[in-house]
């Protein structure tokens, strides 16, 4: 007993205090910058020294070993990894190898070049949000986005929150707090397990009434608990699942109808919200994906979708419907807490226009969608060959799937040919994780055991970012 006290206090006079650490060679010139560099970096020196008491008090590191990890520099390099992963943190751009092209790990939809152009003009600069340029007037800044939605899918009114569920949000909060909202047991998505329609009702104030089993719910169902003096009655796309076999759910029109007929609020969500693109070939290879016209011509009196998913733009809420509805809810204190900033908004108007003017098949989300296996071919091929050029590489090209993303058209597999990666040494795993941490970061796909590049989601220039983050790989 006595002697193991002896030890740890012989292992605590040598643990250095943090001052001290930072006068070590191998330290000092990392605290000479600027004053929060030099926090940063006091803060990581005393996370390690606090790392090896905690292993002193453990009877895990003794005097011996604990010198010999000052005299090897181990605290130096400790805080030089530590410093790159804080430094590696942030929005990085990275490579896209996985495929899916609605990532909402890796930010769902690149924006179009020049949508990324009126965005960064709106925030560098100042712009007309909340004024109107000819009469000098207060206006309201999602008014232009109202004009250019209500055109694309003949809606009477529109406006933009900060993202879908926002939007599912105000209306839930808007017409049925304090009340119930009634949605199919079937319909009771969850996606990703951040969006959950019971907790964003719970929170809302609003009741959940489920009505229907999983598989099947009827009208009947529907017109009874609107005639208990629900609020709201619900519809959603099951974006990120499709029930099969024996199933039967109310169509849009037909829920519109009693909605109508009760006096109760009606909404669909859509999740993706696709929108029909005049002059641009359909998206058909998502199967039955609902368009935002269809389902404001069923008679709904709002329909939610997301700005960054098939729609192809910034991330936002878009909500679409009748002039009175889409008024009462702009009229609510949480659309106020939930709307859009400029920069946002800028891009939604310059992807919208980009609609309107015929070139939605320019938007990159669509356009990655819509690529065939045989437009991807030779992209695969090119990937194959540099990285089995590479020593200790080996790569096929081998047919593959790729996952649109983001839980749009659920079941939907695109066929693409992926490039298959071995190591002699490193494992797929390792590989992934060391490309990463790389530089680009590359984000790769893991199947069958196998590290696979999917060329579906890269974009341009993204080929050279590819090569110089093997290269990197296969050098160090
Ligand atoms: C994705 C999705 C949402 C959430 O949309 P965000 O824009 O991610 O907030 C809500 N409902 C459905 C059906 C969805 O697919």
């Amino acid at each position: 007993m006595a002697a193991a006290e002896e030890r740890r206090g012989e292992a605590f006079r040598l643990l250095p205090g943090v001052d001290e650490a930072s006068r070590l060679d191998s330290i000092a010139p990392l605290v000479e910058g600027a004053e929060a560099e030099r926090e940063l970096v006091l803060g990581l020196v005393r996370g390690i020294l606090e790392e090896w008491r905690a292993e002193i008090v453990a009877g895990q590191l003794d005097a011996e070993t604990l010198a010999g990890r000052l005299e090897g520099g181990e605290l130096a390099r400790g805080v030089a990894s530590r410093l790159a992963r804080e430094r590696g943190g942030g929005l990085w751009r990275v490579v896209n190898a996985t495929g899916v092209v609605l990532h909402t790990g890796l930010g769902r939809a690149p924006v179009h070049p020049e949508v990324a152009s009126a965005m960064a003009r709106a925030a560098v600069g100042y712009c007309v949000l909340e004024v109107d340029r000819f009469s000098g007037a207060r206006n309201e800044r999602d008014a232009h986005l109202g004009t250019l939605l209500e055109r694309l899918t003949g809606a009477e009114a529109g406006i933009a929150v900060n993202n879908n569920a926002g939007a599912v949000l105000l209306c839930l909060q808007t017409f049925a707090a304090g009340r119930a909202a009634v949605v199919s047991r079937g319909e009771l998505v969850e996606i990703g397990g951040s969006f959950r329609v019971p907790e964003i009702m719970a929170r809302a104030g609003v009741s959940l009434r489920e009505v229907g089993t999983t598989n099947r719910t009827r009208a009947a169902d529907y017109e009874r608990a609107a005639g208990d003096g629900a609020g709201l009655l619900m519809k959603v796309h099951t974006s990120n699942y499709r029930v099969v076999g024996f199933t039967g759910e109310v169509d849009p029109a037909e829920l519109a109808e009693i909605g109508r007929s009760s006096g109760t609020t009606t909404a669909f969500d859509l999740g993706s919200g696709l929108l029909e693109a005049a002059g641009s070939a359909p998206l058909d290879m998502l199967g039955a994906e609902p368009l935002v016209r269809d389902a404001v011509a069923s008679g709904i009196d709002v329909v939610t979708f997301s700005g960054d998913k098939l729609l192809g733009g910034p991330q936002a809420g878009l909500l679409v419907g009748r002039r009175a509805v889409i008024d009462a809810l702009r009229r609510n204190p949480i659309y106020r807490a939930l709307r859009c900033d400029k920069v946002t908004l800028a891009g939604l108007e310059a992807t919208l226009e980009l609609y309107l003017a015929g070139r939605a098949d320019e938007l990159p989300a669509r356009r990655l969608l819509r690529a065939s296996a045989a437009e991807l071919e030779p992209v695969a091929a090119r990937v194959a060959r540099f990285v089995a050029a590479l020593e200790g590489f080996e790569a096929e090209v081998v047919p593959g799937r790729s996952q649109p993303g983001s839980g749009s058209a659920p079941g939907v597999f695109l066929d693409t040919p992926v490039v298959c990666v071995r190591h002699t040494e490193r494992s797929p795993d390792e590989l992934a994780a060391a490309l990463r941490a790389g530089d680009p970061p590359v984000f790769a796909r893991i199947h069958d055991e196998r590290l696979h590049l999917d060329p579906r989601a890269l974009l341009e220039g993204d080929e050279e970012r590819l090569a110089t983050a093997f290269e990197l790989l296969a050098s160090g």
